[in-house]
């Protein structure tokens, strides 16, 4: 399914290259880790929380482009909810 935001994405990929775009994807994922981190030791906010999750939504959205790769995400996922269901929820 595409993303109604893939076109844009798309452009970004294109304007500053899937290289750099990993990079940027590698930094977001650092950012958001901190901020967990922080709110852990009573540091940050949700605010802050929300802006790194939307960060790192947005360049995992980028990934899934350039590694062309959403469907195998998607079973991926779709695979470990049912795995996880079966270990831990199901009964
Ligand atoms: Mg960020």
């Amino acid at each position: 399914m595409k993303t109604v935001n893939e076109a844009y994405y798309k452009k970004l990929i294109e304007k500053f290259g899937a290289k750099n775009q990993i990079i940027v994807a590698i930094e977001e994922l650092s950012e958001l880790q901190k901020e967990l981190c922080k709110y852990l030791r009573d540091k940050t906010n949700i605010r802050n929380i929300s802006e790194e999750m939307a960060d790192v939504e947005i360049m995992l959205e980028q990934l899934k482009l350039i590694f062309e790769n959403e469907t195998p995400v998607s079973i991926e996922k779709n695979y470990k909810l049912a795995r996880t269901y079966e270990r831990y929820l199901k009964d």
